[in-house]
């Protein structure tokens, strides 16, 4: 991990808003792919003097909606981003393209196999059309399943597939049909996530006008346990939380960041999190408007600082001990657990003597085992599947 990091890109246009979703994206009839692309250019020879030595080990390009751009124009985008890099970098790269089932079909997973994209996310989030409909997605069962067999029979080392559990109603025999079918299709490596709803969606209206109700939490519960049986008895284990995978088809872009790297964020509504000189780790944001992200990439030249790009940017210098709460709170949800050693070093003395005194509280309450003397501290399977909660006392 060390003078190693992950390059994200933002590509923010959707051809339509998902009722419960407040990710960063725009519903845009028309993208401004040349000038997109060149803005991304511009900003990754900004963002690249900033990461100093570092070597990339991963590409994501991610939305928004990526299979809305023609492979050509993805293509040319992934060549900007390796063209300055050296032949044996950019070959050992993990690069991943996330894609819609509807907007693709075998030659466009095939022309970006043949540009070195060798991972697939593919957006399925359920194979009933029913459920898809009140997930307002665009696609089918069938759009689905020839999604993910076109980017299987591509070739591409790892093919993802994004599903979504937890709609009102969903019977747990439907799950574990469609995540047998799914695995059936060839996938290497699946994330499930429950159905939230953000303040601000229109699911989240809905709930609270009475017209829907999301299951509750012990539903939820016997769900996540379910996911986790069906595919460990398919050969996908899970390593975080949401993530399962055949061996040797974990994701190495999300691992770095579980695991704390340093990353750079490229497009509108970014976010990167690099050190700056002898400013500690930062955070920054761009903005989120596609004009005002343009215009800025287009005027940008090395600044001082790290920061965002564009009116509305966000720049948060991380204090030591936020990092070590990150680390925990993103280590703790991978079966590897978290590498004590260096996030304690984060901590004033105060601080790790109360975090050395929580650690032994989850060992002793059966949450949590350490390991290598005391330096790795992984959840058990009581702890794990409240990670989140668990993590919360180091807050
Ligand atoms: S396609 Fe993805 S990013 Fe776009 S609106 Fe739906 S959930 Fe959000």
């Amino acid at each position: 991990m060390k003078n190693s990091i992950s390059v994200y890109v933002h590509l923010p246009f959707c051809r339509s808003r998902c009722p419960y979703c407040d990710f960063a994206s725009h519903e845009s009839a028309a993208i401004p792919f040349d000038d997109y692309s060149a803005a991304i250019d511009a900003e990754w020879h900004l963002r690249r003097t900033k990461a100093g030595a570092s070597a990339p080990i991963s590409i994501y390009i991610g939305g928004g909606t990526p299979s809305l751009w023609p492979a050509d124009k993805l293509k040319s985008l992934i060549a900007r981003i390796t063209a300055p890099l050296s032949k044996d970098t950019a070959a050992s790269l993990e690069i991943t393209v996330e894609a819609n089932p509807k907007d693709t079909d075998g030659p466009w997973f095939d022309e970006l196999v043949s540009a070195g994209v060798n991972r697939f996310s593919i957006g399925v989030q359920a194979l009933d059309d029913q459920r898809l409909h009140f997930l307002g997605r665009r696609h089918d069962r069938r759009d689905a399943e020839a999604a993910v067999t076109a980017a299987v029979r591509s070739g591409a080392r790892s093919v993802n597939a994004d599903l979504i559990y937890g709609t009102p109603g969903q019977r747990p025999a439907e799950l574990t049909d469609e995540l047998h079918a799914l695995v059936d299709l060839g996938i290497s490596h699946l994330s499930a996530y429950e159905l939230t709803a953000p303040k601000g969606t229109r699911l989240s209206g809905r709930i609270r006008r009475g017209e829907v109700t999301l299951p509750d939490q012990d539903a939820l519960a016997t769900m996540w346990h379910l996911v986790r049986g069906v595919l460990d008895q398919r050969g996908l284990a899970p390593y975080e939380t949401s993530n399962y995978a055949r061996q040797g088809h974990r994701c190495r872009h999300n691992l770095h960041y579980w695991r704390g790297g340093p990353y750079i964020g490229l497009g509108a509504a970014a976010v990167g999190c690099l050190t700056d000189g002898n400013r500690g780790m930062v955070r920054y944001t761009n903005t989120g408007d596609v004009a005002g992200y343009l215009a800025a990439a287009r005027a940008a030249h090395p600044p001082g600082r790290l920061v965002g790009l564009g009116e509305g940017s966000v720049r948060e210098p991380l204090p030591p001990t936020v990092q070590a709460q990150e680390r925990v709170m993103l280590g703790l949800r991978t079966t590897d657990g978290v590498w004590l050693p260096p996030v304690l070093d984060l901590l004033p003395d105060e601080t790790r003597a109360k975090w050395g005194k929580w650690v032994a509280d989850l060992v002793e309450e059966g949450m949590a085992t350490t390991s290598d003397n005391g330096n790795c501290l992984k959840l058990t399977n009581t702890g794990f599947p409240l990670a989140d909660l668990v993590a919360e006392r180091f807050f």
